[in-house]
């Protein structure tokens, strides 16, 4: 089978690989559909996430996508062959503290598929049957969008975002625009900010509010979206440093900051706001196996946004290029996938074969 390897570090290269055998008891043999390309993957393609990168190429990387059922755990248990999957792509030790305090997404010893482990940019994969999620009426670009929806859903449980409260999420890509609509799924309001124009074309579109953060008339805005008090959670997506202090100052009194945005960067921030304010600041680290099995949930509430989320589907051959796309051209690449579906499929949902 055909699968895309980054060699090392800003190399991908088409190799052929031997099939994966029947699985044994407990795990199941997909075949992947589409792949969706992330931020984080640009992070591991350069290696530039320092020690944590360390030993982990060549990789074959892909932790967001949708697969079909191509043999069924041999138990019994598990969705059946032909059924269409979301792969929560976190493998827990399940004994270290945060794991006996159900955290399994901070695991000291976190395996993730596509960074510890090889992932889905390869034609079959075998993995954990507990980790599926099928996602029945969904297409499988739809489903492939419920992984970066589900670092959504963990971000806006982290921010203890309630009904009728102001969000302001800074960034407008793809986990910028699932955080607006998990929060907005919460029913809280939202001001995305990006100076990229067609990123905030997308968030109007979707019906959110939206601004350049230089933009002129910025501090009226944000005054109407929050009212006096500040905002109630402000969520970083932007994985740029320097983007913190000004999250610490949006924030209301009281609020909570929310940082989803991986980066090895350091800027100056005064802690000044937190005692002053009494502001939380959570971080953010992928999802639990419950709030993965949301996230299908409200993509499936949501798919007129999976589908726009989507702008490049590019086949495995092209994987090498779908990374210099998303590196490249902020402004047309939003969620770029790799297509290994054998024949130009039609993206029916209930229909996978
Ligand atoms: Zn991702
Ligand atoms: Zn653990």
């Amino acid at each position: 089978m055909r699968a895309a390897v980054t060699e090392g570090p800003g190399t991908i290269r088409l190799h052929d690989r031997p099939e994966p055998g029947p699985p044994g008891p407990g795990r199941t043999l997909l075949r992947v559909e589409t792949v969706g390309i992330c931020g984080s993957d640009l992070h591991l393609f350069r290696a530039d996430l320092g020690p944590s990168h360390d030993g982990l190429l060549p990789r074959v990387q892909g932790h967001e996508f949708s697969a079909v059922v191509a043999a069924a755990d041999p138990t019994g248990d598990g969705p059946a062959a032909g059924t269409r999957v979301a792969v929560w792509p976190v493998r827990p030790c399940g004994a270290c503290r945060p794991c006996r305090a159900g955290r399994e997404n901070v695991c000291r010893h976190l395996q993730l598929l596509g960074v510890h482990r090889d992932g889905a940019l390869q034609e079959h994969l075998e993995t954990e049957t507990s980790a599926l999620v099928p996602t029945p009426g969904l297409t499988a670009t739809q489903t492939t969008l419920v992984e970066p929806v589900s670092i959504a859903v963990h971000s806006v449980n982290r921010g203890r975002v309630a009904p009728g409260e102001s969000v302001v999420v800074l960034g407008g890509g793809p986990i910028g625009v699932s955080t607006a609509l998990a929060a907005r799924d919460r029913g809280a309001t939202v001001l995305a900010l990006d100076p990229v124009p067609s990123r905030r074309d997308l968030l109007t579109a979707l019906g959110f509010s939206t601004a350049a953060p230089d933009a002129a008339d910025l501090p009226a805005l944000l005054a109407v979206h929050t009212g006096p008090d500040g905002a109630d959670v402000v969520v970083d997506t932007t994985g740029r440093a320097a983007v913190l202090a000004t999250a610490l100052e949006m924030a209301g009194h009281g609020g909570r900051v929310v940082v989803v945005g991986m980066t090895s960067q350091s800027a100056p921030t005064s802690p000044g706001p937190l005692p002053v304010k009494e502001l939380d600041v959570l971080g953010v680290s992928c999802c639990t196996s419950a709030e993965f099995a949301a996230a299908a949930d409200l993509v499936a509430r949501n798919t007129a946004a999976a589908d726009a989320m989507v702008s490049h589907l590019l086949p495995l051959a092209e994987a090498a290029a779908a990374v210099q796309l998303l590196e490249e051209r902020p402004d047309e690449a939003f969620k770029v996938l790799i297509d290994l579906r054998p024949s130009p499929a039609p993206d029916d949902p209930g229909d996978p074969a």
